[in-house]
């Protein structure tokens, strides 16, 4: 088994061991020391990063007690090598993993919730509780857990012996017996977790919910701890701050400023629709105007499908081959309707001859199509 130094000293970032294993993996080589400070990926939670003999450590897993550090190159077996994480990403995620513990303690005690996921992730963290909360509770719970970060408690890490733990209440996903690490906040929580965390809950800094969805039932929360939180606060407000100005609001009245251009946007589109329709519905019926039997083919700016269809079915009222291209410069989205039928032969021309992608009945064709106006005229010709 490998010494876990992180366990002895949580914060330490450089220190010696000596290589007992080193075996090609993949591309790469696993190695395996007496001893280290790499915490693995393990119970949710990433691996460190840092470097072994100066070459960056891309992986950390743990086997049966054996922790195994991946690198680029070999480091020759029985060598002393020195290592070091990068601390300050460790710092991070104590922070996230300790305020994680805060937040299932007090869901568990304050609503019964039982933590059934948990994920550390470089970015983000997520818990998983058994019992759906509502946004009150859940902002209850946040006040509560920030209010443990204020007192300061100290963040307790051992292992009991099988004496002690049996009389203890503790959390725990899976049944436990030996070996256990128990990590205390008093009053708080007590949970069986093989992770680094913080000495004192002020370390924490805040825990900030920044989402809740429902989950298998319960409720998932993604929350931000400590340094991960006030770079998020500082982003958010950067953008509050380009928003506010663009819209020459304040902070009160920025959501009202948004909401009205929403609302003139979704009024500007619906006029815009309706004066493409009516326009190409004038179009067709100025066309329908010219020999009876030839096709109307009409083509037209970028127009929206939707537009282009209404206007073929409210204007053209006969029989006759109505066909409308939207676009410019050659490439156009088509649509081409015939009541009495017969598009199948349209279908087959505008695909061989044209290379149109397109589909649809025999009364009813949509599609798109690269081509000229002149050989598309010519296409319809007959
Ligand atoms: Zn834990």
């Amino acid at each position: 088994m490998t010494e876990k130094i992180y366990y002895d000293d949580p914060h330490i970032s450089r220190f010696t061991a000596r290589v007992t294993e080193c075996a090609p993996e993949g591309e790469n080589y696993g190695i395996v020391l007496d001893r280290t400070a790499f915490f693995p990926e393990e119970g949710g939670q990433c691996c460190d990063k840092g470097t072994l003999a100066g070459m960056e450590v891309l992986h950390v897993s743990i086997k049966n007690g054996i922790i195994k550090h991946i690198c680029k190159d070999p480091l020759a077996p029985g060598s002393e090598v020195e290592g070091e994480i990068d601390h300050a990403l460790r710092f991070d995620k104590e922070q996230q993993h300790s305020g994680e513990h805060i937040l299932s303690g007090l869901s568990n005690s304050l609503y019964g919730c039982t933590n059934v996921g948990f994920r550390l992730a470089s970015d983000i963290t997520t818990l998983d509780f058994d019992k759906p909360l509502s946004p009150k509770e859940i902002a209850d719970l946040e006040k509560k857990a920030n209010e443990v970060v204020y007192r300061n408690l100290p963040v307790k890490c051992w292992f009991p012996p099988a004496t002690e733990l049996e009389k203890m209440e503790y959390r725990s996903k899976i049944e436990l017996t030996e070996d256990v690490r128990i990590v205390e906040i008093p009053g708080v929580d007590t949970c069986a977790c093989c992770a680094p965390h913080v000495d004192f809950t002020g370390q924490i800094g805040v825990i900030k919910v920044i989402r809740h969805e429902a989950w298998k039932g319960g409720v998932r929360l993604t929350i931000l701890c400590g340094n991960r939180a006030f770079e998020h606060f500082s982003k958010a407000l950067t953008t509050l701050d380009t928003l506010t100005k663009l819209c020459s609001a304040g902070l009160d009245s920025i959501c009202d400023a948004v909401k009205d251009i929403k609302d003139k946007q979704v009024k500007a589109e619906a006029e815009k629709n309706k004066a493409e329709t009516l326009l190409l519905e004038a179009r067709i019926r100025q066309a329908a105007e010219g020999t009876a039997a030839s096709p109307i083919v009409i083509f037209t700016p970028s127009c929206d499908t939707r537009n282009v269809r209404n206007a073929i079915n409210n204007a053209n009222s006969s029989d006759r081959l109505c066909a409308v291209f939207a676009g410019a410069e050659g490439s156009y989205n088509f649509i081409v309707e015939c009541k009495k039928g017969g598009l199948k032969t349209v279908l087959e021309n505008l695909r061989k001859t044209l290379n149109a992608k397109c589909g649809g009945s025999d009364t009813m064709l949509q599609g798109t199509i690269t081509a000229e106006p002149k050989a598309i005229l010519e296409l319809f010709k007959d």
